[in-house]
């Protein structure tokens, strides 16, 4: 094991590190907790929200063995994900896996995306695992328009639909966010755009996201899919406006590739170093 590379940065959050820092996502987590009305679970998670098909789902060790011939082949890998194909937080293997990189990779930084829902229930899971730094899709504050964007929540062992639903999962994201940007963990938000629905709140949601310490934010395109795949997505000069807008209150990333939920090596780089 090296000298610790963590201080060397992630290739999402800092535009500077995409060509010296790559990352592996690693695809355990088959399970979601919710339904997007963009998602077709064949396709990864849009917390990632590229349509491209991960592999297959391997298990923990599959996912250490992974690790251990990426960084030996590629050794600017210096950043661990997990990022689908469902909601990282719904799998056991998630935990597992998180424990067994960090034991073995100690230089490795450890990153996962969620759609936050269980955020604040796995923290304390995530804090021991030494989880360095999370993205959380949020999409809306707005009860109304998160009854449009999700179908139902399941938590608890109930399953919700409308505003109790988008209610519920809003009040869970924004506690978990909190909790993990007091822990220390680097936030970083992600937002997708969805024409008619949630574009005016951007502004809004981003002065929040920026006072609650929020460290970057994210706004993705549409990809018509699903229930909205009859949805134009916005313009790139109104995504444009609207990013330069979130920007007075917080960071906005451009250089998101929206990687598959196995994605090896250096951001866009579009093949997968290896298969699963
Ligand atoms: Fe699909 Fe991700 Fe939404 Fe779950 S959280 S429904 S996997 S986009
Ligand atoms: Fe980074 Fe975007 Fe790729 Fe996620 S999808 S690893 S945020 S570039």
């Amino acid at each position: 094991m090296g000298e610790c590379n963590k201080s060397m940065g992630h290739p999402c959050f800092d535009m500077a590190s995409r060509s010296s820092v790559g990352r592996i996502h690693l695809a355990v987590a088959p399970r979601c907790n919710i339904k997007c009305n963009y998602c077709t679970r064949k396709y990864d998670c849009a917390n990632e929200s590229r349509p491209g098909v991960a592999s297959r789902v391997i298990t923990p060790i599959e996912a250490l063995r992974l690790v251990r011939e990426a960084v030996a082949a590629e050794p600017r890998i210096q950043v661990v994900g997990i990022a689908g194909p469902g909601d990282p937080l719904s799998n056991q293997a998630t935990f597992e896996t998180l424990q067994m990189v960090r034991q073995n990779f100690p230089d490795l930084s450890l990153c996962l995306s969620t759609n936050g829902l269980l955020l604040s229930d796995k923290i304390d899971l995530l804090t021991d695992a030494g989880l360095d730094s999370l993205t959380v899709t949020v999409n809306t504050l707005n009860e109304s328009s998160g009854a449009r964007i999700y179908d139902y929540v399941s938590y608890g062992g109930e399953v919700l639909r409308g505003i109790e639903a988008a209610a519920l999962l809003r009040d869970k994201q924004l506690a978990g966010i909190r909790q993990a940007v007091e822990r220390g963990i680097r936030v970083k938000v992600n937002s997708v755009l969805l024409p008619g629905i949630n574009e005016h709140e951007m502004p809004f949601l981003a002065r929040l996201l920026g006072d609650m310490g929020v460290s970057v934010m994210n706004i993705m395109p549409l990809i018509p899919q699903a229930k909205f795949a009859d949805l134009t997505p916005v313009s790139m000069v109104l995504h444009h406006k609207i990013r330069t807008e979130c920007a007075e209150y917080i960071r906005q990333i451009h250089h998101c590739q929206q990687c598959r939920a196995d994605a090896v090596g250096l951001l866009g780089n579009k093949e997968t170093l290896f298969a699963c």
